[in-house]
């Protein structure tokens, strides 16, 4: 890629409009990596809260073996006022034409399949709303609701995320993934092959890995036929494992420039129909390294590295 497509290039180009993700939380929401199914504990950096703009504070826990969802009322008025709040915010800096709700926080397949029935196709009565996108786990989605997502992209612009983090099996192992590559081999064929839109989102400076291991996984990546990635560093936020790991001194941040160098390689290495969703990562409760807390100083030195590098944005 000599020329940065980013995910607004891809929407304006299919659609001819300005279309911004809208992100939500659902309360109720977890992970099989969190609640025991898969494993306990999480991915070594997860801190919800970090990575969820309307993230709740209050929790409840979904059955997942039962039909009944006591909680649903509360998910879909939690669902309507996360999207219109954020709509109202949208309007004075972005003035968009249309939405897509971004199914955000913990793993949003998840769930009882009439639950997830009922969010999704909420969401997309709201108005001005043109489609998902959905976050979640190669190892959590069933068949059922992969077909259903394939009906709705008849209609709607249906895309969803895959956390891949890195090809490497033994880092996968490292940070508590709770599945190997294959799995995400497999699940990402399937929903190929279904024809829906997939995104997979790498991290940079995962513990351990070279440039060397980042770059691979960039490479196995393109060749799962992903559509978009988005790309961050890993930080540190506190309340996670790996913030216990970095007060002991056993993990090391990566450096900006370290971290800017491979995201250049990597960008470089995208075909030209891949598109880049994200390039980088801010959050609030950032524990270490100190180069994450402003993401606009990221931006711009993102970009004027990809300029020198001869990638036109
Ligand atoms: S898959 Fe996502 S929600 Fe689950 S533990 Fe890992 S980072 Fe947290």
């Amino acid at each position: 890629m000599d020329k940065l497509y980013t995910f607004g290039k891809y929407l304006r180009k299919k659609f001819n409009k300005n279309i911004k993700k809208v992100p939500v939380s659902i309360p109720g929401f977890t992970c099989p990596n969190i609640d025991g199914t898969v494993a306990r504990g999480g991915c070594v950096f997860c801190e919800n809260e970090s990575f969820s703009p309307n993230f709740q504070k209050e929790k409840f826990t979904l059955n997942l073996d039962s039909k009944e969802n006591p909680l649903l009322q509360k998910q879909l008025n939690a669902l309507n006022k996360q999207f219109f709040d954020t709509v109202r915010n949208y309007k004075p800096i972005y003035n968009p034409e249309e939405y897509l709700v971004y199914f955000q926080s913990f793993t949003n397949t998840y769930a009882p399949f009439e639950t997830l029935k009922a969010l999704y196709d909420t969401a997309l009565t709201f108005p001005d709303v043109i489609g998902l996108s959905i976050g979640t786990r190669t190892d959590s989605i069933e068949d059922k609701t992969l077909n259903y997502l394939q009906d709705l992209s008849k209609n709607y612009e249906i895309w969803i995320e895959y956390g891949i983090q890195t090809s490497n099996d033994k880092t996968l192992k490292r940070i508590n993934r709770g599945h190997d590559f294959e799995n995400i081999e497999k699940t990402i064929k399937k929903t190929k092959d279904l024809g829906l839109n997939v995104c997979g989102h790498l991290i940079f400076g995962l513990p351990g890995e070279t440039q060397k291991d980042m770059l691979k996984s960039v490479k196995d990546t393109i060749a799962l036929g992903v559509d978009s990635i988005k790309f961050h560093p890993l930080y540190v936020t506190d309340n996670t494992l790996l913030a216990l790991e970095y007060k002991k001194g056993k993990f090391t941040p990566i450096s900006e420039e370290d971290y800017i160098e491979t995201l250049v390689k990597a960008i470089k290495m995208l075909p030209d129909n891949i598109s880049v969703q994200r390039m980088t990562a801010g959050t609030k409760n950032l524990l270490a390294p100190d180069w994450c807390r402003d993401k606009a100083t990221q931006m711009s030195h993102i970009h004027k590295a990809l300029k020198k590098s001869g990638i036109k944005l």
